[in-house]
């Protein structure tokens, strides 16, 4: 037999696959990377994290422009949505980034085909091009990376314009005037955030008794009254059982989860945002005796391997957080495995961010899990409104929480609500992954004035000592 015309076969060129793709490239290993897709990136870049935060940044200002700067004595009058140039400039953050991942895989000479793969046998991967066409790719290795899709719920069928999933709720071309998000978890809480501050009056309807299932409860149950005054509405503990589209709009049948009278609601535009679930259709995976689990995911061993040896699986059609950062993680440590190298992930050292404002950060153990586990523990806690930084620009809610061992003071779970939370989680995770103190922290010189300095105080506050409050 001949040998194959590439090491390695990509499928699905998002976070983890594009960058499966390059690091093998680095690596010396002759790369192709395929997605159905016509832009690179995948649901991240396309649908996901970029074009919501660019969403909720304009709406951002928006929101800051109409109500939040006469405080700092700036006033203005007539601010007006241009809801068009809003989409414009997303789109074109998304388009720009893309001819990015481009460039990238130019540059590391990793072939690229547009086109909807099927893996014919191990080493062979064969592609549907879109003008009907199809292809067929050799390889020594191949690389599951076709990421996940928004889950469904019976009796509420997406039309994208009416009822929309993340998807549709990127580009509605128009501000409901209500809107009702079923389901308060990340993606929920970012995109109802920002059809709320351009006006929709939003109603979250949860299944659970509680909003961001996963998160540290403190940060969890303190983020809902922030939210709350910032007009989001919650109808915990309720499932919908039903949505129907009217003349006039959507009609929904909740049901208290516990029994109890059911309801009606109404609204413009419903978002069902319950989750999403591994995306791997279409690929053969039974035929070709790759295993996945009761909710579908692929499963693989230690090495990204699936049942079948020379297959290989990272990313959200994997078991683990649906996470870009964990896909991308994922992908290169799979790359550096098959080029002969050694490599491994701590998911409790994967961070996880909500854009909300304010953010909402975390990484490691909860107080819930360490209490389920067992583990003793101490707190320690610093405000926002206690930090200089925070005073100074007007950013006063949420608070930093460190959970630490009771006998080491080792760090186990950092825990933020509170401005720039996304990007003051980093410093808490290198702390993690060079098994720091919290003392380490504690004594650890942090810029004045800083947001920093509040996981500062929060380390101090371990043992009892933070200096402002
Ligand atoms: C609205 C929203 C906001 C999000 N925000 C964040 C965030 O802020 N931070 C964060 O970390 N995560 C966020 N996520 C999650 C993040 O997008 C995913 O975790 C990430 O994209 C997973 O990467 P992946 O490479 O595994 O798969 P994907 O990004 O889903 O990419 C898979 C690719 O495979 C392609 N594909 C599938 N099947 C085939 C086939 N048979 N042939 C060819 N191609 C195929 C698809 O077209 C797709 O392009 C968000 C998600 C959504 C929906």
């Amino acid at each position: 037999m001949s040998d194959p015309a590439y090491d390695l076969v990509v499928i699905g060129a998002g976070p983890g696959g594009y960058v499966a793709a390059i690091r093998a490239a680095q690596l010396g290993s002759k790369v192709a990377c395929v997605d159905k897709r016509a832009t690179l990136g995948g649901t991240c870049l396309n649908v996901g994290c970029i074009p919501s935060k660019a969403l909720l940044h304009s709406s951002e200002r928006y929101s800051e422009a109409k109500r939040g700067l006469a405080a700092h004595g700036i006033r203005f009058s007539n601010v007006e949505l241009d809801l068009d140039a809003m989409m414009q400039r997303k789109q074109k953050i998304v388009a720009d980034l893309a001819k990015g991942v481009d460039f990238l895989l130019e540059k590391n000479k990793v072939d690229r085909v547009v086109g909807t793969a099927q893996i014919r046998a191990p080493g062979e991967v064969s592609v549907s091009l879109s003008d009907g066409a199809s292809t067929s790719l050799t390889a020594r290795n191949i690389l599951i990376a076709t990421g996940s899709e928004p889950a469904t719920l019976a009796g509420v069928e997406i039309d994208e314009k009416r009822i929309v999933s993340s998807t549709g709720a990127l580009s509605l071309s128009n501000v409901p005037g209500r809107m009702i998000v079923i389901g308060a978890g990340v993606i929920g809480l970012e995109l109802g955030s920002v059809w709320s501050r351009l006006g929709a009056e939003v109603t979250f309807v949860e299944y659970l008794d509680h909003i961001l299932p996963g998160m540290d409860g403190e940060i969890s149950r303190q983020a809902q009254r922030v939210f709350k005054r910032q007009g989001l509405g919650f109808r915990l503990s309720q499932k919908v059982t039903r949505a129907n589209g009217t003349g006039q709009g959507i009609e929904l049948s909740v049901e208290p989860v516990n029994g109890g009278k059911a309801d009606e609601l109404s609204a413009d535009c419903v978002l069902l945002a319950i989750g999403r679930r591994p995306y791997t259709d279409g690929l053969g995976l039974d035929e070709l005796g790759v295993t996945r689990d009761s909710r579908g995911f692929i499963e693989v061993d230690a090495r990204f391997e699936t049942r079948v040896p020379g297959i290989f699986a990272i990313g959200d059609c994997i078991p683990g957080p649906m996470l870009a950062h964990k896909a991308e993680e994922e992908g290169s440590i799979c790359a550096e495995i098959l080029a002969g190298q050694t490599g491994h992930i701590d998911y409790d050292r994967v961070p996880a961010v909500v854009y909300t404002w304010p953010e909402i950060a975390s990484v490691g153990k909860t107080e819930e899990a360490l209490q389920e586990q067992g583990v003793a523990y101490k707190v320690g806690r610093f405000p926002f409104s206690a930090n200089s930084r925070g005073r100074a620009v007007g950013a006063t809610d949420g608070f930093v929480k460190i959970l630490a061992d009771a006998a080491t003071d080792r760090v186990l779970g950092v825990h933020i609500l509170g401005p720039l939370a996304g990007d003051l989680i980093s410093e808490a995770v290198i702390a993690m992954e060079f098994g720091a103190a919290a003392e380490d922290i504690a004594r650890t010189c942090h810029a004045h004035p800083s947001m920093g300095e509040a996981l500062r105080e929060a380390a101090l506050a371990v043992a009892g000592r933070a200096i402002h409050i």
